[in-house]
């Protein structure tokens, strides 16, 4: 089912694979950590529901929090469009940052759940639609869409979508593989 995201993936720059199973993806992961000694984490409910983030740990990895010095940064996307195009909403602006510049090598993981038919609208409307929400619940925010479930565009201090970034193509210096899983994983 990923074939025509994959194919549009390496049309702007990125390595893709696409993989069956969250198990698949946690493979691709380690073995893309094999020589990392620093691996950077998005705070991603992806990354953990693989496995990835307990292997790396139980292996030795440093696990860091400041994550734009890092040889391996790990992340998943709040939306990507069939077409390609990457969208991620951040408070701090931390993970999208590191996915931007600074890291040797950037690897999203992303569940079929993540993938959107429309364009980039579509893609940011299923950000706060679908990621927001239970992502305030989980970090405990005092804002409307973790009450009410739907967005209020607030002006909360604790307001999670502050940055809003729309990856037309792979950042230059930024060498990044996608992998698709066809799993829903993560919000
Ligand atoms: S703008 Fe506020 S209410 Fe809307 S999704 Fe973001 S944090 Fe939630």
């Amino acid at each position: 089912m990923f074939e025509k995201t994959v194919e549009a993936l390496k049309r702007r720059g990125y390595e893709a694979v696409a993989v069956a199973t969250r198990e698949e993806a946690k493979a691709v992961v380690l073995k893309e950590a094999e020589g990392a000694y620093s691996v950077g984490w998005g705070g991603s409910e992806t990354i953990k529901e693989i496995g990835a983030r307990t292997a790396l740990e139980s292996s030795g990895k440093e696990i860091r929090d400041h994550q734009t010095q890092m040889d391996l940064f790990l992340l998943s996307a709040n939306a990507l469009t069939e077409d390609g195009v990457i969208v991620n909403i951040d408070g701090t602006g931390n993970r999208v940052a590191a996915s931007i510049y600074g890291p040797k090598r950037v690897v999203y993981v992303v569940g079929r759940n993540k993938l959107v038919a429309g364009g980039v609208v579509e893609a940011i409307i299923r950000a706060k639609k679908c990621a927001c929400p239970p992502n305030c619940r989980r970090l405990s925010k005092t804002t409307p869409c973790a009450s009410l479930g739907t967005c209020a565009d607030c002006d909360s201090p604790d307001r999670i979508c502050k940055v809003t970034a729309v990856f037309d193509r792979c950042p230059t210096h930024t060498s990044t593989l996608v992998v698709l899983v066809d799993e829903d994983l993560g919000y």
